[in-house]
């Protein structure tokens, strides 16, 4: 309580609030709470450095222009200033200049790998994934708890009973980058007590990363220093891209059996006739420095230290203050409710004011007020609307995000298989999430960006109604009413413009979807990936027409286009060979939607590609992908029913359970097998998940009514942000229509033939529904909305899925047929 006190005295809070803005114009809007991913970096920063750029010349070291010699004697200064700033005494430490904390991890291993017998390797539990990746270089390795590292005296080291008198390397964080928690910086002077002289040598690494960026990290003690220490340095001060291995002298003898030499690092090579080298033997860095110096980056240093000094004082004013923050942050979290009761929040974190400290970072899932867990993939949609830079997900972290979600190896071994990856959107499997949402903070952060973040959490997550708000639709209606088709849609390539279709013309309806829908896209050069409108907004002003007449899709960039390029172009209708690349070419590779692979027919027309290229300012490709195609030349519907959509009697809604309270619990899977069945056989184009997609006016009325109820959005929200194929409507005004009346439906009969639509769930929305269609600008409308009104099971839904099922005839639909629900 003292530290909380001292912090709100001090000033510190003020001072930043007040250069925030005048430092940081990139961040205008938002609120950063990314600090264990990333720093930013101040703007008096980059005007230091650029000021010093312009006005030296720093060539490459090792020679004797005046320019190299200022770059070798800046280098030495910043390299004992680096030193200082750890309280290193340079007799006793050496630094070696890396890319970054992983590089200084790596340089230690090729060296403990060189040796005659390799080594044998410890990390904690709660190491980063460049941490764990060591035990595939090491002979043995082990992944311990806190408990077996204070288990580790002599004759009881963790490899007892291997005889080998290999050498044995221990690693562990000070700080965890997924929950903030710290671990004793004793640790290693306690292992290196308990090795006797005699025994096989064990070295002690130490992940600082994630603990330097908000405390003062003090090396003065060589004797129980670790051996080596990594950090990266753009963590601490935004900029450079930089990072440093710190080595005690007393383990330098580790690296004499690396055998690589490169530039910089010998004093005489010999390679005719003979093969010899000596390499450097005055300082440890000058051997394991190869090639060049990244000499901007280290001389960068130097304004980063005394800017950071300027702006914020000492790494212990700096430890203070985020201390404070976190404590304040953690309370806000910890102590929200909703009226039931239920926390709102379950915290991975250690509470604040736990014996260690804890870092000033909060991991934690948010449930709603039933027990279930709100999805993370939502969470970050809506936060990064509201302009919060958060992270989610497995963090790089997976030991603690194991431990900290209960995920045996088993479950993550059955979600890997079904399907789940780093980053995407399946973030809740078998009723458990499967990464963290972790808010993290440092010097630059304030009182308000933690009172910002509370509120937020409060506004959209925390349940304050005594019934639960989101009821499902209740019954379903008992007369059909009137409905009919307003207009209809298709994108012929994918995420960009619809093309109308006309009133009048009958239009075909095939198993994939409506025809020439979704039939192209476009893909990036490098990557092979299908780009989206999510990326790349611009793309809703590429906007497509089919002439039958002409046998074109005419392609028409209502937005800016480079002058050299034509504002609209043709591409032929016909799947004439010549026009695309020859298939199964070698080389010829296969491109990316929405993550699964596969083939598409790629353009040659260098004009069709500049054309698209230019228009977004992205490398891109024109790809096409007919219907009929065998393998990957053809993809499956994966739109199902969803929970929210099951009839009331169903248990789901009678006694909502807590997930993960039956172990053996399957995922939420469609109600009966059969429509699993025929909807893993239903084929699409590039469509993200089903043949056709539908919203209905009533609907988007309600909607409407809302987010002008909030009042934070200018007009009325348009039909065309969803992207539907179909938009249907009520037939006349006194037709009374309850919004999402279509949750309920099972099939649809569209029109004269009577044409039958089968109902394949709710359509899961992103922010995408936030571009304005006609201008291609973002908002934060109606995703805000549609996350207070519309989620379910932690994901928010508007819209449904459906297809035209088997049936003799070609189905048509048509711009004014009727539907009927049946
Ligand atoms: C960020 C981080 C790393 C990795 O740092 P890089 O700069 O990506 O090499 C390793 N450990 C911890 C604890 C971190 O926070």
């Amino acid at each position: 309580m003292d530290n909380i006190k001292d912090a709100m005295g001090s000033g510190y809070n003020a001072k930043v609030e007040a250069f925030r803005d005048e430092e940081y114009p990139m961040l205008k809007g938002t609120v950063y709470l990314d600090h264990a991913g990333t720093t930013p970096y101040p703007k008096s920063l980059m005007d230091l450095f650029v000021r010093d750029m312009t006005s030296n010349l720093y060539g490459n070291p090792h020679s004797g222009s005046s320019s190299s010699q200022l770059s070798t004697s800046r280098i030495e200064d910043i390299r004992l200033r680096v030193l200082q700033f750890f309280n290193a005494d340079p007799e006793d430490f050496d630094v070696v200049f890396v890319a970054n904390a992983t590089a200084g991890i790596k340089l230690v291993v090729d060296a403990l790998r060189a040796g005659p017998d390799g080594f044998d390797y410890a990390y904690h539990q709660a190491s980063h994934t460049s941490l764990v990746g060591v035990r595939e270089e090491a002979r043995n390795s082990l992944c311990l708890d806190d408990r077996q590292v204070e288990a580790w005296v002599p004759g009881h080291d963790p490899f007892e009973g291997h005889t080998e008198d290999r050498p044995v390397l221990f690693a562990y964080p000070a700080q965890s980058n997924m929950d903030g928690s710290r671990f004793p910086l004793g640790w290693s002077e306690t292992i290196r007590q308990r090795t006797k002289p005699e025994e096989k040598r064990t070295y002690t690494l130490l992940d600082a990363a994630a603990y330097v960026c908000s405390s003062p990290l003090d090396l003065s003690c060589a004797d129980s220093a670790p051996d080596f220490t990594v950090l990266s340095f753009y963590k601490i001060f935004g900029f450079p891209d930089l990072g440093a291995l710190i080595v005690r002298r007393q383990a330098e003898e580790v690296f004499n059996a690396t055998k690589y030499f490169g530039g910089g690092t010998v004093d005489m090579v010999v390679c005719v006739k003979e093969q010899w080298h000596a390499p450097k033997s005055q300082f440890l860095h000058e051997r394991l420095e190869h090639g060049t110096l990244p000499i901007h980056n280290i001389i960068a240093l130097d304004a980063a230290l005394d800017t950071h000094n300027r702006l914020f004082g000492t790494m212990e004013d700096v430890s203070t203050h985020t201390t404070f923050l976190h404590t304040k942050l953690d309370r806000g979290l910890r102590l929200m409710q909703h009226r039931n009761g239920m926390p709102v929040c379950s915290i991975y974190s250690p509470e604040s004011g736990s014996q260690l400290g804890n870092g000033p970072v909060v991991a934690f899932n948010i449930r709603n007020s039933q027990g279930a867990w709100v999805s993370l993939a939502e969470i970050e949609k809506l936060a990064t609307l509201k302009g919060f830079h958060i992270r989610t997900g497995g963090v790089c972290n997976p030991g603690g995000i194991a431990s900290a979600l209960a995920l045996e190896p088993w479950e993550m071994r059955q979600n890997f298989s079904s399907g789940f990856r780093c980053g995407t959107d399946n973030d809740i499997m078998a009723g458990k999430p499967t990464g963290v949402i972790r808010a993290s903070l440092g010097a630059m952060s304030t009182i308000s960006d933690v009172d910002a973040f509370v509120d937020f959490i409060a506004e959209f997550y925390q349940d304050l109604t005594l019934t639960p708000a989101l009821t499902p639709p209740t019954a379903l209606p008992t007369r059909p009413p009137e409905l009919c088709v307003h207009s209809i849609s298709i994108y012929p390539i994918k995420s960009c413009g619809n093309f109308q279709v006309p009133a009048g013309v009958d239009w075909e309806v095939r198993p994939e979807g409506l025809a020439w829908d979704r039939e192209w896209c476009l893909v990036h050069q490098g990557t092979g990936q299908a780009l989206s409108q999510k990326r790349y907004p611009k793309m809703a002003l590429i906007r497509p027409t089919l002439d039958f007449g002409r046998g074109e899709l005419r392609v028409r960039y209502i937005g800016k286009v480079p002058s050299h390029l034509p504002r609209e172009i043709s591409i032929p209708l016909s799947k004439n060979p010549s026009l695309f690349r020859p298939p199964t070419t070698p080389g010829s590779r296969p491109s990316r939607v929405c993550g699964e692979e596969i083939l598409a027919q790629t353009y040659v027309s260098t004009e069709i590609n500049e054309f698209f290229s230019g228009a977004l300012g992205v490398p891109c490709i024109l790809a096409r992908f007919p219907p009929g195609g065998q393998g990957k030349s053809m993809r499956h519907s994966k739109a199902h029913l969803q929970k929210h959509q099951l009839p009331l009697a169903a248990p789901a809604f009678k006694t909502p359970k807590l997930p993960g309270s039956f172990p053996g619990d399957r995922p939420p899977s469609p109600p009966d097998s059969d429509t699993e069945r025929s909807s893993q056989e239903r084929r699409i184009l590039l469509s993200n998940e089903s043949p056709i997609l539908a919203i209905t006016l009533p609907s988007l009325d309600a909607l409407n009514a809302e987010v002008r109820r909030t009042g934070s959005h200018r007009g009325d929200i348009s039909p065309d942000v969803f992207r539907a194929n179909i938009v249907i409507a009520p037939t006349s005004r006194a037709a009374t229509i309850e919004p999402y009346v279509e949750d309920t439906w099972s099939s649809l009969r569209i029109g004269d033939g009577g044409h039958r639509f089968e109902m394949l769930g709710s359509c899961r929305r992103c922010h995408m529904v936030c571009i304005n269609q006609d201008t291609a600008e973002k908002s934060e409308e109606p995703f805000v909305t549609l996350s207070k009104t519309r989620r379910f099971d932690g994901k928010v839904f508007f819209g449904v899925h459906m297809a035209a099922t088997n049936q003799a005839g070609v189905p048509t639909l048509r711009v004014g047929d009727v539907v009927v629900s049946c």
